[in-house]
């Protein structure tokens, strides 16, 4: 897969100056792409696109290079301690993504530029910490390896972590351009995760992100690298011949990284929810979409800020934890299943 190339990018003012921004602009320049001027994120003006479907497209290939103002960090649970964000939104476009409800029409990719000042204020949430470390996820609210090529971000995040005794990184992508992660001083503080799925739901759903197969191999390489590795199965879609599916994939996760199977790999599993909401907007940007969100077949839940959510009923739930945990448990039994949501 080609890596992501916006068709232009904006600047705010005080991004330009840092080591992130003259990154960006160096790209900029070896691409020939435009670089426009903006003073915050909401007041990009000028997108192409004749209605909403081709405005969303425009925006999708919009890069805004900004700094994080709000640097007071949410609780992450059940992944880590807190979250930070070195980007929000994300190149890929998968049918079922978690970003919709929060990323309106709009959906502009955003980097941020100081990192200096996200970096003090994750040093600060380690030192009240203390004694005990404290984990912080870095994937939240998009895939920084997807623009990783462009900012050099997360290579400089994983670096400062190496420098922590007591901090802990998480990150999970869809990406597999890892080589410039390869040779760095991580000393074991990123875990680093791949997201990855059945044949049917990745051919389906997922868009403009790497293939199983280059996650694999990505996955391979990191753990030769020394990387702390782990999977996330996410959304766990209970399709047809989802049984035969999943056998398939935890084969040939095997299959790519069973030589390592010795150290310590974690697995989250997270079933497929949907909020009415996401429904609606999913339904609204993909009308052809196979995804299925019919709430009749699933179970109300009540989630953070009293919001409802469908996941599925609990019998088909528990069948899909163990059996997923026991195919998990036969081919890695020195794995770690943290959680199935
Ligand atoms: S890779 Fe993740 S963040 Fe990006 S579109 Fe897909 S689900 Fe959303």
């Amino acid at each position: 897969m080609d890596l992501w190339q916006p068709h232009r990018v904006y600047f705010e003012p005080a991004a330009k100056d840092t080591t992130v921004g003259k990154r960006v602009q160096q790209y900029c320049k070896e691409n020939n792409i435009p670089i426009l001027e903006t003073t915050s994120h909401n007041q990009v003006r000028g997108i192409p696109g004749e209605d909403e479907k081709a405005k969303y497209a425009a925006a999708k290939k919009t890069l805004i290079v900004g700094m994080k103002r709000s640097l007071k960090f949410d609780v992450c649970r059940p992944s880590a301690d807190y979250q930070f964000s070195l980007m929000t939104n994300c190149p890929g476009t998968c049918e079922y993504c978690y970003l919709f409800t929060t990323q309106g029409k709009k959906p502009y990719v955003r980097v941020y530029a100081n990192l200096d000042e996200i970096y003090d204020t994750i040093d600060k949430y380690i030192e009240k910490k203390l004694p005990h470390a404290t984990v912080f996820e870095a994937a939240s609210t998009g895939d920084p390896l997807g623009v990783e090529h462009i900012t050099g971000s997360l290579r400089d995040t994983i670096i400062h972590f190496g420098e922590l005794p007591k901090g802990k990184l998480r990150v999970v992508t869809k990406y597999s351009n890892v080589d410039s992660l390869l040779d760095i001083p991580h000393n074991n503080n990123t875990r680093f995760r791949f997201s990855i799925n059945s044949n049917y739901v990745i051919k389906n759903f997922e868009h403009n992100v790497s293939n199983l197969w280059d996650r694999l191999r990505a996955a391979g390489k990191m753990a030769k690298a020394g990387y702390p590795l782990g999977f996330i199965i996410a959304p766990i879609i209970l399709h047809e011949n989802w049984k035969q599916e999943y056998k398939e994939l935890i084969d040939e996760l095997h299959h790519q990284i069973g030589f390592e199977e010795k150290s310590f790999v974690t697995f989250e599993l997270i079933q497929h929810r949907f909020t009415m909401n996401a429904k609606n907007i999913i339904e609204e940007r993909y009308p052809n979409s196979k995804l299925e969100m019919d709430p009749e077949k699933r179970l109300k839940k009540w989630g953070k800020y009293g919001k409802v959510k469908y996941v599925y009923p609990k019998d088909e739930a528990q069948e899909a934890k163990e059996y997923i945990s026991n195919l998990i448990q036969e081919k890695f039994p020195h794995g770690h299943i943290q959680y199935f949501t």
